[in-house]
């Protein structure tokens, strides 16, 4: 049974959002799981998940709670599955990347250097007996197209499924890396080209999905069938609600393309925490390439982290509220 976790995290205030508003925040800490949350009518609401990452949480942290026991299952061939969720500027990016992938302070490096690093120590501490190859892919889903962001003239990658290896990306760059060295060069080198095809095409990275794709095979002897853990990072597109007046052409086409994906996405989170009762039920994951590309580390014998990214602030206390809800959908209790 899929196991799932799901987590919130609030960023420190902004300076623009303290310049505004003060040192006012919406939130009130309870314990580690548990806070309270007031709108702007003040109204109020507690809220629980596995964890609350409060202001002053460090990367660390949230690697540990979120991401290792996904990282340690990877290497024994256990698909995962890590996303963080929230509109634009709550920390998505921060929390996935840190400041910069390659040069940061060790204190703030993201989950996805944090994973790297994780993955490669798993294996040798795995012991000589079993060996291992990682290989990484990274694409960009952008108004339900899939491209290629190791080969950005690779544009329109199709998602296929084979009885024998799962969800695959027809066609798509595989770069095997063989030290957390090589592998963060191959991330940075993914994260230049993707700034580059923004700029090619005009659109913010805040409106599409960006997803790492680390692949952990086993090799195993001949004529036995070769094991493989398949660990996905997906940072996704802003969850924020346009303006229904004003927006139009192409920001109102992303934003029902991007509402439409995160739906999709919290349904079959949702179909799968509902599946634990025992009843055989139909996950909608076609109904989106994110929850298709997501589907065998979604569903099966996999384990996937929620990390709903919020700001703390009374300004955007409307859309942490909605971000909230999705968790707790999602959470299903
Ligand atoms: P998103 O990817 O959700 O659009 P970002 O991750 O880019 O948002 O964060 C917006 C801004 O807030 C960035 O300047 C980032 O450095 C800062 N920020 C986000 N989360 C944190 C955090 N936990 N600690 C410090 N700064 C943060
Ligand atoms: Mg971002």
């Amino acid at each position: 049974m899929a196991s799932m976790t799901i987590c919130a995290r609030f960023r420190p205030l902004s300076s623009k959002e303290r310049r505004d508003h003060g040192d006012a925040v919406c939130i009130q800490h309870v314990d580690s799981e548990t806070f309270s949350f007031k709108d702007e009518k003040d109204e109020e609401f507690t809220f629980s998940f596995d964890k609350v990452f409060y202001e002053k949480s460090e990367q660390a942290e949230v690697y540990e709670f979120l991401a290792s026991p996904i990282v340690r299952d990877a290497v024994d061939a256990i698909n995962g599955t890590i996303v963080t969720y929230g509109q634009t500027g709550a920390g998505k990016t921060y929390s996935m990347e840190g400041p910069s992938i390659l040069v940061c302070d060790e204190q703030k490096r993201g989950l996805l250097p944090r994973v790297v690093e994780g993955l490669f120590d798993c294996i040798k501490s795995s012991g000589r007996t079993m060996k291992h190859s990682i290989k990484l892919s990274m694409v960009e889903i952008y108004m339900e197209r899939v491209r290629d962001l190791f080969d950005l003239a690779k544009d329109n990658i199709q998602i296929k499924e084979s009885k024998s290896q799962g969800i695959l990306l027809n066609g798509v760059t595989e770069i095997s890396v063989s030290s957390p060295a090589e592998a963060l060069q191959s991330l940075s080198n993914g994260i230049a080209n993707r700034a580059v095809g923004e700029t090619q095409m005009n659109v913010s990275s805040s409106r599409s999905h960006c997803i790492y794709i680390f692949t952990v095979q086993q090799e195993v002897k001949k004529d036995e069938r070769s094991k493989a853990g398949k660990l996905i990072l997906v940072d996704l597109a802003g969850s924020e609600k346009v303006e229904k007046t004003g927006a139009e052409g192409k920001v109102l086409e992303e934003a029902k393309t991007i509402n439409k994906s995160l739906s999709a996405l919290g349904n079959v989170i949702n179909a799968l925490t509902c599946g634990s009762s025992g009843k055989a039920n139909h996950i909608p994951f076609r109904d989106s390439k994110l929850t298709r590309i997501l589907q065998d580390s979604l569903g099966g014998n996999s384990r996937t982290a929620l990390l709903c990214c919020c700001s703390p602030s009374p300004s955007n206390a409307l859309e942490s509220l909605s971000t909230l809800r999705f968790g707790m959908r999602a959470k299903h209790i």
